[in-house]
């Protein structure tokens, strides 16, 4: 039961207008992608590092357990509430504070979404490189506290790389500013590091100081087939040595994914015949476009030599490259199949062609039809699975994710390489982490945590 005296005393704080209640509540949906409605009584909605520590004051003496909310695009269920929990939502907390060009820094509070991120560096001619399909609704907030991932992280790494610093509040108020603005920085603990990826478990992240980059001044994209998964590593290896490290991404698509993204009802038409097993979005991000496009042609000139590619189209203009990333990015085709379950696994690269082939072994052992399609970001060891098998009760939902986690374990691949953990994939996390790692993580937690109000039983617990 949320008491009636904590809402009296976050009220004092806060304000009515920074307090939601009831139907004002419920008539929000639990997630983007979520039709229930939200199951919590109360949203706090502070509009800065000041107001979030107070209220976080009064929660920890209450012992009220709260959710942190940004753009609810997760999809490993960390967003979501029970009716006791109280949420903290950073919608309020909007404002970008600095943009320093000759610092290549941007310093934005939590609730700021990553789109008006990268169009305001973009503004003052630069760059932030993070990247995903939710960047119109996503917090910079979320993106930290999930340490987001996306299609650019082969060349500028995932969130944590784009971090210098945040502030963040701590269950008993403590506000912990960190807000380095240096790219070397060895004084010590490096505390943000705490408080990206963990899910809202150890702190509250309210600002961050982002790290920006010079605009990219060339694209050159383009879409490949190749016959074998041996090819297509060759292919990784050959690409982005002939450019010198300077890849910015390797996007690769069974043919199963290929086939579904690229026939009707999906509105993109195939630019290269349906018949082959893997198909390659390479792009690279470069200074000059003529003579980039040039050295481009010629590296996939060498591919077809060296016969690590069948077949290729380039982009010859920025629709032509639209049209390319469209068909990657097309994943909703995959609710054709129905109840759908998507996964996001990481492994060593030499290990996915046997991977893919024990998990769809594994599959075909529990059901007759079942889809199975593969995409990902192969250059960061990251696969995406969608699997299908008509139905999604709590018993064929734990058989995918037995099929799809279990293989994992001979080589400690990960059950998670972007999306988190959450409450969907708390039972499997050992799979990914030793049993001394988990207990280091549980020490942090209750360290920093005490009274477990901090988005309490995602991750582990
Ligand atoms: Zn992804």
């Amino acid at each position: 039961m949320v008491e009636e005296k904590f809402i009296k005393e976050v009220t004092s704080v806060l304000g009515e207008k920074g307090i939601l209640l009831g139907s004002e509540v419920t008539e929000r949906k639990a997630g983007i992608w979520i039709e229930e409605p939200i199951k919590s009584k109360v949203i706090l909605r502070p509009r800065n590092t000041e107001e979030l520590s107070k209220i976080l004051i009064v929660c920890n003496k209450f012992k009220q357990p709260i959710v942190p909310h940004g753009g609810l695009t997760g999809l490993v269920e960390s967003a979501i509430t029970n009716e006791e929990e109280v949420i903290i939502s950073s919608e309020r907390m909007i404002n970008i504070e600095e943009v320093d060009v000759t610092g290549r820094t941007l310093t934005a509070q939590a609730g700021v979404k990553l789109q008006t991120i990268q169009e305001e560096a973009e503004s003052k001619g630069m760059f932030f490189p993070l990247d995903l399909g939710a960047r119109g609704s996503c917090t910079i907030g979320g993106n930290a506290s999930t340490n987001a991932g996306g299609n650019r992280v082969i060349r500028y790494g995932m969130t944590r790389e784009l971090i210098l610093g945040l502030e963040a509040v701590l269950a008993d108020g403590k506000i912990i500013s960190s807000m380095n603005k240096m790219l070397k920085n060895n004084a010590g603990y490096d505390l943000k590091q705490l408080f990206i990826g963990s899910e809202g478990t150890l702190g509250i992240i309210s600002k961050v100081v982002l790290r920006l980059q010079e605009k990219p001044l060339s694209q050159n994209t383009a879409l490949l087939a190749a016959e074998s998964f041996q090819q297509v590593s060759e292919l990784l290896k050959h690409i982005d040595s002939m450019l010198g490290g300077n890849l910015s991404a390797f996007e690769v698509m069974w043919r199963d994914f290929y086939l579904l993204v690229t026939s009707p009802p999906a509105i993109n038409k195939p630019p290269i015949d349906q018949k082959y097993p893997y198909y390659i979005l390479v792009e690279y991000s470069g200074s000059d476009q003529a003579k980039d496009s040039e050295h481009f042609n010629l590296i996939l000139e060498k591919a077809l030599e060296k016969n690590l590619i069948t077949d290729a189209v380039i982009a010859k203009s920025e629709s032509d490259r639209r049209k390319l990333w469209a068909i990657r990015d097309d994943v909703e085709q995959q609710y054709q199949y129905g109840p759908i379950k998507i996964f996001d696994v990481s492994l060593p690269i030499n290990c996915m062609e046997g991977y893919i082939k024990d998990v769809r072994k594994k599959m075909s052992e529990h059901w007759k039809d079942f889809h199975c399609t593969v995409f990902g970001h192969l250059a960061d060891c990251n696969l995406h699975i969608i699997t299908a098998v008509g139905g999604n009760d709590p018993s064929s939902i734990s058989k995918m994710e037995e099929c799809v986690y279990e293989p994992l374990r001979s080589f400690r691949g990960s059950v998670s390489a972007e999306h988190g953990i959450g409450l969907e994939k708390k039972n499997y996390l050992g799979i990914s982490r030793t049993d001394e790692e988990l207990a280091l993580m549980k020490s942090l937690k209750n360290n920093l945590d005490p009274n477990n109000i901090l988005n309490p039983g995602k991750i582990f617990g």
